[in-house]
């Protein structure tokens, strides 16, 4: 399984100057039955190649070479879909089988492209924990259902509180001014130390503990795109044991991911009540995607399906046709349509989530869309 600190890994590694050459290729049997996957990963590679210039090129032949070996021989371990970073130069290859569907993407460039892992992260849900008071900052991290303390700022010289104020209280207030100060010097740190994981993709939500003053004025100092992922705030003390915070954190985990399910099932339904922009049931997904006009696909995890398909044009339908509609071409049966309509779905850009269970999407026909217009 890909991990984060893969992606930290990946990130780190190599020098500059040199060129990878990043793959991310859907491999699933069921959609690629003939291995088309091999002539997928030809034609972006070639069109990535044709752009470089000649010296470049040679360095880039060996790791293209490298990686058609790799696809053509690794075909057992095949999940949905492979991820591969390489450098030949840098000695570098890294392989990930991964068992989410990804979009086809050949990147050749002077960083490796780590994106779609990035994105695959943030659907497997990673928190972060920051536990702040007056004097220290904490951050842990939450990955399926564990816990890890992962970083500390302290503020060890706040003055005290007791020195005797001067005349008038002007002294007082200019003393409050520097106590002040030095309490936002830790949870500036925090501030900068939780962009830097932002940037680098790992978390995709952020908790918030403390005492209820700090997490206020934390809170505050944040950047927009982190308070926008503040999946909840619950009070503790700083000193409070791993297994008190991964308790806190888990009750408000567990209520998050119940609500974007339920938040997306809900607006599916409204929206097709309203006569809005949703697509309710296969058959009316599947016309949506020929068009092109699928935003989120919404679908009961494990759904199955058998339809038709056209090879040449996409089309998929349950109805039992002989020919394309649109392209005149003799359809094929096919047993996973399912599959073939969440590839379709990613290749088109839209989002997917598979709910584990809804009585509510299931009257609706265990499947539906929210369309783009
Ligand atoms: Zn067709």
């Amino acid at each position: 399984m890909f991990t984060k600190e893969d992606l930290t890994r990946i990130n780190h590694m190599g020098s500059e100057g040199n060129l990878y050459t990043s793959v991310y290729l859907s491999v699933n049997p069921v959609t690629n039955p003939k291995g088309e996957y091999f002539v997928n990963f030809r034609n972006l590679a070639k069109a990535e190649f044709d752009k470089l210039g000649s010296a470049e090129q040679k360095v880039i032949k060996e790791d293209i070479k490298k990686i058609e070996a790799y696809i053509k021989s690794g075909k057992t371990e095949f999940k949905k879909a492979l991820a591969i970073i390489s450098s030949t130069p840098l000695d570098i290859w890294e392989v990930y089988h991964l068992s989410v569907p990804l979009k086809n993407h050949v990147v050749i460039d002077k960083t490796p492209y780590l994106k779609p892992l990035a994105s695959i992260l943030e659907q497997y849900h990673n928190y972060v924990v920051a536990l702040v008071d007056r004097e220290h900052a904490k951050l842990f991290r939450i990955h399926l259902g564990e816990i890890a303390e992962y970083a500390e700022h302290f503020t060890p010289d706040i003055p005290g509180k007791h020195k005797k104020a001067g005349w008038y209280g002007l002294e007082e207030n200019r003393f409050k001014r520097h106590i002040e100060a030095h309490i936002h010097f830790h949870l500036k740190d925090m501030v900068k130390h939780l962009e830097e994981i932002w940037k680098r993709g790992e978390v995709s939500h952020l908790m918030l503990g403390g005492s209820e003053e700090s997490i206020l004025l934390f809170n505050k100092m944040l950047p927009q795109p982190i308070t926008a992922k503040i999946a909840g705030t619950f009070t503790a003390d700083m000193h409070a044991g791993n297994d008190e915070i991964l308790e806190k954190s888990m009750h408000i985990i567990k209520n998050t991911g119940k609500t974007i399910e339920e938040r997306l099932v809900d607006e599916l339904v409204t929206r097709t009540s309203k006569n809005g922009s949703a697509a309710i049931g296969l058959d009316d997904v599947l016309s949506q995607m020929q068009s092109g006009n699928i935003h989120h696909l919404i679908y009961i995890e494990g759904l199955s399906a058998s339809g038709f398909k056209c090879s040449s044009c996409n089309f998929l339908t349950v109805q039992d046709m002989k020919t394309c509609p649109y392209c005149s071409t003799e359809l094929e049966k096919i047993e996973h349509l399912i599959d073939f309509a969440i590839q379709k779905a990613i290749d088109q850009g839209a989002g997917i989530s598979a709910i584990i269970s809804s009585v509510k999407l299931k009257e609706a026909g265990s499947i539906g869309a929210l369309l783009r217009y």
